[in-house]
């Protein structure tokens, strides 16, 4: 059974909390910082709860299944698509989704940059990188992230507003700070190259957003700490 509205204020509250707290330690505005609700495998209501409760946008990691949650409800919240997209659904997800995070093929630029085009929008994307290093990770190795960069800057109907990344999974807490620092300065050194603020830095889920945070990040991916756990973890 899903959670009630009330638990999940009380769980978002004290996510905010950490947030805040977070960014106090860094030095940081906590305004700086967005949160955004992962609702995947939850049912709509979860993203009713996430406007509700006055956030601004959701985080789905299936295509299908966020075209088909985002047709039940009329939250008021942009939705985000943060898990592997194949080229085959980059028009699905152009149509669909307010931004794309999880970019990180010059294949899957030109797809996405054809789609929009044809939907008549200028897509807001991320290059999703694999600034860990895990073999069991999706997203461009960093070597190749200013080619990547330079490709995306290339596309007319693509909107390039920074980058993302997952941490690998490890018990030693300095394997996902060092991941977060190596993305913040990829970012750092490819915004003073090019001139583009590519200010977004998605970084930072359930159990490592005060890392992401002292490391610069600027929108937090949060599913457990806000729904709870999730009945199967979805392939990612
Ligand atoms: C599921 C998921 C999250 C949220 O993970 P939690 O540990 O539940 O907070 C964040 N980012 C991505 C890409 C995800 O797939």
């Amino acid at each position: 059974m899903f959670i009630s509205y009330d638990e999940f204020r009380q769980r978002a509250d004290r996510v905010m909390a950490e947030i805040a707290a977070a960014c106090v330690a860094a030095g940081r505005d906590p305004k700086e910082v967005a949160l955004l609700a992962v609702t995947k495998t939850h049912p709509a209501a979860a993203a009713e709860y996430a406007a509700r409760y006055g956030l601004a946008a959701v985080g789905e990691n299936r295509v299908q299944e966020g075209v088909d949650k985002r047709a039940q409800t009329t939250a008021a919240v942009r939705w985000e698509l943060i898990g592997h997209l194949q080229s085959n659904k980059a028009r699905l997800a152009a149509t669909h989704f307010d931004r794309v995070q999880s970019v990180d093929s010059v294949k899957l630029l030109n797809h996405l940059d054809r789609a929009a085009a044809e939907v008549g929008k200028t897509l807001p994307v991320l290059l999703q990188v694999n600034a860990g290093r895990d073999p069991a990770k999706f997203g461009a190795e960093l070597e190749d992230a200013p080619g990547l960069l330079q490709a995306a800057l290339a596309l007319p109907h693509l909107r390039v507003d920074g980058f993302m990344t997952i941490a690998p999974l490890s018990d030693d807490p300095a394997v996902a700070t060092l991941t977060f620092q190596y993305l913040r300065e990829l970012r750092d050194r490819l915004a003073a190259e090019t001139g583009r603020p590519l200010r977004e830095l998605s970084m930072g889920m359930s159990g490592d957003f005060a890392a992401a945070i002292a490391a610069g990040s600027t929108q937090v991916r949060v599913g457990t700490a806000l729904f709870g756990t999730r009945g199967q973890e979805p392939t990612q």
